[in-house]
């Protein structure tokens, strides 16, 4: 029988009207490219999405349907975009900015962008490729001076834009399973792949990560968002800053540590998202340079790799600051699991707390996970048994863009992630490596996250990236890239040894160690393991 509830679509402007009905008042701080800062309210963001929303359909001619490229970092005005482009039913699709030109070529010209909304200080990127974009009719630009000269064609300045139009705009009446948003997957294993978001998804997923149980926000929280809006649309963020009534904060290019310790400090940050890299890095300096006074910041919510049970450790010893596992993907929005304690944990020691805060989590009430051994079968829940993470929810990918990729997917409708994981008896899932990174040595598998998460505990090791390297008698063995605090201080790999020799057996403890000033990073600032055999194979990794 259909029930007799209203259908009341769950979209991106319903968000974007609740934000202003109830929190009006609320801030969105921005540090722009330049220094300078940047303050409105929500009220006054909400008027100019919808100038923007007039400046699209009247002056721009984009359709309900047609995809919108932002090209920038975080800032207000990419916020309006968020709320402007899918208001009047296109789609809006930040594109990554650290990609080669190469990649960002593909994905303009497979996602068809009709405008790309580009920051200033980024224009000599799509310069470089512009001839290449097909389908770009205009490009408007972002923070830009007013004698801004570029060889871009079709240029407009974003305030000029903007400036001619009417603060009145009626939002059309949107189905909630349309598309609002759309990143590309990073890449790492072939092409990217486009991922188109529905308005409903978007929601649920805002909503379901603002709750105690997982990101714990309220209008009493001011948040940094450090994720760039290009990374899975800053996980979502923008949208359930407006929900939950908190106060954003909006880095830009200014993602240094000690920009970020300067932004947590001024405006008297509460809680923050970023991958675990930033994390490593503003601890590191905040060890180095300890902040006068305490920081306002709680937690900060962390995905994206995995976050080490000694930076948890010592986050929170050295400055009473909670670190948040979290895991996801492009595919999903990007939030599927979270790994908080539970009231079933008070009895345990503060080490075996940690062991569980160090695990990727539970999944969020919306979305199911399961593992698949290599035969087939369903893996016991017993938190021992690996096999293939797979996933499927109201947030989770049903196909990619313009392509079917059906080895993505079961023929039961689960959504394959191609990481190796682990679950619990309580829910918990563990990562235990993506597929492609899982070290076989003489037939034995070794977890290269598992040793990482072991060597960044050592007081003298500020990151760590394990590879597999071949090996006549093993077939493969492990190696490991390891970046020193202090450079002056021999840590040797014999001693390395024998700080992993209590946690691991002696197959899987890497043999070989190379001391690197930075390990490479991919453009979302995780480890860039595919860099590194790249410089094993070149010999470059001495
Ligand atoms: P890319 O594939 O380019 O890295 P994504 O951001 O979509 O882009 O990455 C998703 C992958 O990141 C996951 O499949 C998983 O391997 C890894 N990941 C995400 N969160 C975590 C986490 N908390 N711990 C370990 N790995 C994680």
């Amino acid at each position: 029988m259909e029930s007799l509830m209203m259908n009341y679509p769950l979209t991106t402007t319903t968000i974007l009207e609740y934000g202003n009905s109830v929190y009006h008042y609320k801030k969105i701080i921005t540090y722009l490219p330049d220094g300078e800062r940047h303050e409105y309210f929500f009220s006054d963001m909400y008027k100019r999405c919808k100038k923007l929303a007039n400046a699209l359909t009247q002056k721009l001619g984009i359709k309900s349907g047609d995809i919108v490229g932002t090209f920038a970092w975080n800032h207000y005005a990419h916020v309006e975009l968020y709320y402007g482009i899918s208001g009047i039913g296109a789609v809006c699709h930040p594109i990554n900015i650290r990609l080669s030109s190469s990649q960002t070529e593909y994905i303009v010209n497979n996602s068809e962008d009709r405008v790309i909304f580009v920051d200033a200080t980024l224009v000599p990127l799509l310069e470089k490729i512009a001839p290449l974009l097909e389908t770009v009719e205009y490009y408007v630009l972002l923070n830009a001076p007013k004698d801004f000269k570029t060889t871009l064609q079709n240029t407009i300045q974003y305030e000029d834009l903007l400036a001619e139009q009417s603060e009145e705009y009626q939002w059309p009446i949107l189905n909630e399973n349309d598309a609002c948003g759309m990143c590309y997957t990073s890449g790492t294993t072939g092409l990217p792949k486009g991922v188109l978001y529905s308005h409903r998804s978007t929601y649920l997923h805002a909503t379901n990560i603002i709750t105690p149980n997982a990101g714990n926000f309220s209008n009493e929280d001011t948040l940094l968002l450090i994720v760039p809006q290009f990374h899975v649309m800053a996980w979502g963020f923008p949208y359930l800053c407006l929900l939950s009534g908190s106060n954003m904060v909006l880095p830009s290019s200014n993602l240094q540590p000690e920009a970020l310790i300067n932004m947590l400090q001024a405006e008297k940050v509460t809680k923050a998202n970023g991958v675990p890299t930033i994390w490593l890095g503003i601890y590191h300096t905040m060890k180095e340079n300890p902040p006068k006074e305490k920081l306002a910041l709680k937690e900060y919510l962390v995905g994206g790799s995995a976050l080490p049970k000694s930076l948890i450790e010592g986050f929170e010893k050295d400055f009473g600051i909670k670190g948040v596992q979290a895991w996801g993907m492009t595919e999903t929005s990007p939030l599927g699991t979270v790994s908080r304690l539970q009231l079933q944990h008070n009895h345990l020691s503060n080490n075996e707390k940690l062991d569980i805060r160090a695990k990727q989590g539970f999944a969020f009430p919306g979305v199911e996970i399961r593992i698949m051994t290599d035969e087939g079968t369903l893996a016991p829940s017993d938190g021992n048994t690996m096999g293939e993470l797979q996933i499927k929810g109201a947030w989770v990918i049903n196909s990619y863009f313009k392509t079917n990729n059906l080895d993505s997917f079961t023929a039961d409708g689960w959504f394959k992630t191609g990481d190796v994981s682990t679950i619990d008896p309580d829910g918990y899932m563990e990562i235990k490596d993506r597929t492609k990174d899982l070290i076989k040595s003489g037939g034995e598998w070794i977890s290269s996250v598992a040793l990482e998460s072991a060597l960044m505990a050592h007081p003298n090791i500020r990151e760590a990236a394990v590879i597999a390297v071949p090996d006549q008698k093993w077939v493969e063995k492990p190696l490991a890239s390891i970046v020193l605090v202090n450079k002056e201080k021999n840590t040797t790999a014999a001693e390395l040894i024998a700080f992993l020799d209590r946690e691991f057996v002696k197959y899987q403890i890497p043999k070989d160690y190379v001391y690197l000033d930075e390990i490479p990073k991919t453009s979302v600032g995780k480890f860039d393991k595919k860099e590194i055999r790249i410089l094993f194979s070149e010999g470059k990794l001495k």
